[in-house]
């Protein structure tokens, strides 16, 4: 299985306990394309991410730290061209108001690692109504049964 956990000594699964990585650190340990969405809030480009058109059953995580963020019955097919959910895991994730690019968002970083993931929209489906806009690069997909 292909894992982020390589190179990386805080990546964990179960450990919960709140990190606080300097970006200089985390710049040695991430690829250049995570630490650029994790880390620099970067955006991946639209229908390129590997989970946009991906609908197996698992649980994700987050691809920095291995918090646990969604579980694959609350994605959803969005034609935005990012992996979307309409729930997320209340203990894997928290919000901050965005007003960069002249919008007002709400991002949505990890409660563990603090990076972040993507952004939260109200125009989702039932029975949340949200729709969370996700970075594929910032997930780790982990299939049912691999667990
Ligand atoms: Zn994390």
């Amino acid at each position: 299985m292909e894992s982020q956990a390589k190179n990386n000594p805080y990546y964990s699964r179960t450990d919960k306990t709140e990190l606080k990585i300097s970006n200089d650190e985390w710049k040695t340990i991430l690829s250049p394309d995570l630490y650029a969405v994790a880390r620099e809030a970067a955006t991946e480009r639209a229908f390129t991410g590997k989970y946009n058109e991906f609908d197996e059953l698992g649980e994700y995580f987050c691809a920095v730290c291995g918090n646990h963020l969604f579980r694959s019955t609350s994605k959803f097919s969005s034609s935005c061209g990012w992996p979307s959910f309409f729930e997320a895991d209340k203990e894997g994730v928290y919000y901050k108001r965005d007003l960069a690019y002249g919008m007002d968002r709400v991002e949505v970083l990890c409660k563990r690692c603090d990076s972040h993931l993507g952004h939260v929209f109200d125009d989702g489906p039932k029975p949340t109504g949200l729709r969370y806009c996700m970075n594929s690069v910032s997930l780790e997909f982990v299939p049912d049964g691999e667990m």
